[in-house]
């Protein structure tokens, strides 16, 4: 039988949604991934590594050439210098960078912070690690935090602290000021602090994404952790990887190299030639995705939802108070099977997302999705909404 740490963890709630709206035919806003396809190049890459047998094993900290590729990246955009041999992993996506980095720093006895709501793995793996995760809140609707309430969750025994920007679900992107007072704190009572970047390329003007790694005194104490997957549009292929100082790169690799070893090695060629491609890729994808954005949320406006214009990433976080003032989870399901649109409470971003639900009226939608579909959306909001509304016993 299940042992007990993992009694608290349930299926997710990203495919829990998407199962849900598979049986009701819904349009699927819920679990983020694109239902479009990233550049053929990189499949082409793929494939031609297959045909050539590149089919064994990687190195388990990732090709050179990705690495490389991965190095000089982060230097063209950041003027970040990571060495591929020390300083650069591959992982099997973005999660496992994470899980690695938290089991490979923490253990019995230490603090892990993150601002609240989170991405759902956090927990799970600072669980594994033996330490205690402590939050401090996101402030709707803008999704600001308190000083104080970070300096209040630091103790002696923190060791790491999760920052998730461009942030998932909220779209907020931290402002360098935001990221001074963090990285003081980080400095000041020596935490190291991994950030999830994995939505870095999609930000929104005026918006801007600051690798917290590129402010003074930071770099030395921060694992970066990024990912192709969303830069890319694969999803699927779950290639990510770290950058970090060579001491908790050697830290991180051994989590990596007793689980999962190394990940797919076509994948990463294919990977070589993403990294590769040049500006007018991300400014192609940024543009389709503003164009994206807007068509979410004029819809989600127009349909009586309360939202903000997201800073960055595929995510539109809306209040639904105004048209069924019922918890988040409830509305999510109401919402998937009764309008044919689904999305994902955000109280599954919370520690206790049962008592979250009991006051949360925010639910996320995804606009990684093609125009056709944000449009069929709307159609079924149309059709759909108004009814639904009318026979909902209040
Ligand atoms: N990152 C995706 C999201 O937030 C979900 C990934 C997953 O399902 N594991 O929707």
């Amino acid at each position: 039988m299940q042992a007990s740490r993992w009694q608290k963890f349930e299926i997710s709630i990203f495919s829990k949604m998407s199962q849900l709206a598979q049986t009701y035919q819904a349009v699927n806003l819920g679990q983020g991934f694109p239902d479009f396809d990233g550049p053929q190049q990189i499949k082409e890459a793929a494939i031609q590594a297959i045909k050539s047998n590149k089919n064994q094993y990687a190195p388990s900290f990732g090709i050179l050439e990705l690495r490389k590729a991965i190095a000089d990246r982060q230097k063209d955009n950041f003027s970040l210098d990571y060495n591929p041999q020390d300083e650069v992993t591959v992982f099997s996506g973005g999660t496992e960078a994470i899980f690695c980095t938290i089991v490979g720093l923490c253990q019995a006895g230490d603090e892990v912070i993150t601002f609240e709501p989170f991405y759902d793995s956090y927990p799970a793996a600072t669980m594994l690690s033996g330490a205690v995760l402590k939050t401090v809140s996101l402030k709707a609707p803008n999704w600001s935090f308190d000083i104080a309430e970070l300096k209040a969750a630091i103790t002696p025994k923190t060791k790491l602290l999760l920052l998730n920007t461009p942030n998932n679900p909220t779209g907020k992107v931290f402002k360098r000021e935001e990221l001074v007072q963090i990285a003081q704190l980080a400095k000041d009572h020596d935490f190291y602090v991994m950030t999830d970047e994995v939505y870095e390329e999609l930000v929104y003007t005026p918006a801007r994404h600051i690798p917290i790694a590129t402010l003074p005194g930071m770099k030395e104490r921060t694992i970066l952790v990024s990912s192709t997957s969303k830069t890319f549009s694969m999803t699927g292929w779950k290639i990510g990887y770290a950058m970090a100082p060579a001491a908790l790169t050697k830290a991180i690799r051994i989590p990596h190299q007793f689980t999962v070893f190394c990940s797919a090695t076509p994948l990463q060629y294919g990977m070589i030639t993403a990294l590769r491609l040049s500006y007018e890729y991300y400014h192609l994808l940024r543009d389709e995705y503003a164009e994206r954005r807007v068509a979410l949320y004029n819809l989600l406006i127009d349909q009586g939802f309360q939202c903000l214009m997201p800073e960055g990433t595929y995510f539109i976080v809306a209040n639904h108070k105004n048209l069924l003032d019922i918890p988040d989870n409830e509305f999510a399901i109401w919402l998937t099977k009764e309008v044919g649109v689904a999305c994902i409470p955000v109280s599954a971003f919370y520690a206790d997302p049962e008592k979250a639900s009991a006051t949360s009226r925010y639910v996320r939608f995804g606009f990684c999705k093609d125009l056709q579909t944000i449009a069929a959306a709307a159609e079924k909001f149309k059709a759909n909404m108004k009814p639904a509304l009318a026979k909902h016993p209040k």
